[in-house]
This record gives structure tokens, sequence and C-alpha cells, in this order.
């Protein structure tokens, strides 16, 4: 069950990936990375499914690569929580990235594929949400084209759905990668 699961999920993140690309290229955007490195931003996770992948995805690491990678994520944990205090963007690189690459790229997380490009979201009974793209991409200076994050969040809670129910997970998770590393 959860290979044909991983399968739907990997799907879903083939289809955003190319959406993501198609206008990327509509605006003449390139990631090129930059100070502001999306990587070390402070992305939340919210899917159990996507956390099972990316552990997946981190078992195929050569061990001493895995290991530094949780030494790393070691670190960033205790930086960004620290004991008795609310959670904090420190600007720490994403314990996964090594040398401004993603050593997992095939299994990162919706949200790191997502990332950049301005975009809508529509949730029911709420007005629609618009956020804004990088700084790096200076969309400001241009018209919005359409980056609609909704049906790739609608397949996901689908595929969570089915995950939950085959594997018995229950409650919220909401987990950083350098989380995902150490528990
Ligand atoms: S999982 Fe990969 S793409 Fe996502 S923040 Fe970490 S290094 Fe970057």
């Amino acid at each position: 069950m959860t290979n044909k699961l991983f399968q739907q999920l990997v799907d879903n993140y083939t289809t955003m990936d190319r959406a993501w690309e198609m206008t990327a290229s509509q605006y003449n955007f390139q990631c090129k990375g930059c100070e502001d490195n999306c990587c070390t931003s402070l992305f939340f996770h919210h899917t159990f499914v996507e956390k099972a992948f990316l552990i997946h995805g981190v078992g195929q690491l050569a061990q001493d690569i895995k290991k530094e990678a949780q030494d790393r994520a070691k670190i960033y944990y205790n930086k960004t929580f620290p004991a008795g205090k609310m959670p904090e963007s420190r600007k720490i690189m994403c314990p996964l990235n090594q040398d401004g690459r993603c050593l997992v790229y095939g299994y990162r997380p919706m949200i790191c594929r997502l990332h950049g490009l301005p975009h809508e979201l529509h949730k029911p009974g709420a007005s629609p949400f618009k956020g804004p793209g990088c700084p790096a991409g200076q969309f400001d200076s241009a018209p919005y084209i359409p980056f609609d994050r909704t049906p790739f969040y609608k397949k996901m809670a689908k595929i969570e759905i089915k995950f939950r129910q085959s594997t018995g997970k229950v409650g919220k998770i909401k987990e950083t990668v350098a989380q995902m590393l150490l528990f």
C-alpha cells in the first residue's frame, strides 16, 4: 500500500514541478540560488506521507552522509527550538542541503517544490489567499501569472488520508526537515 501511495505522491510532485517550471518560464525566472536561500527558511511540513517519503529518501544516502545530515539536524533543532521559547527562524541551512544541493532532491517535500513563485490558494469558506514570490524573482514588477496551489494541496490531502488509514497515523503533524531526521 505504501509503495502505491508513494507513487501517487510522486505523480503529484511531478505535476506541481511541471506547473512550477511552466509558470517560472513565463516569468523568465530561473532559480540560481541567492543569499536568501529558501533552504534556510523555517518550513514546516504537515503530512505523514511526505515525512515517510523523505525518510525513505534519506535511507538511500550513504551512512556517513546521513550521519552528517543528522548531526546538522541536531544543531538546527537546538538553535531553532530553544527550550522554553517559541521556535524562531534563525536562517539556518536545512540539514539536508550540502554544498548548495539538496541531498534528497527527488524526495523533497511539497513546500520546497512550490516555493518561490507568486501564487494563490483557495480554501473553502475563506477568501482566496495570495502569496508573494521570493525576492530574487522581482515579481512585483511583472503582471501576476496565475499559479494556483489548490489542486496540489487537495491531491496531497487525499493521499495523506489514505496513508493515515493504511498506517494508523493520527493527529496533527507540523515538523521541519530537521525534526524529521531526528525523531
Ligand atoms: S529538503 Fe532539500 S529542498 Fe527542502 S529545504 Fe531541505 S535541502 Fe532545501
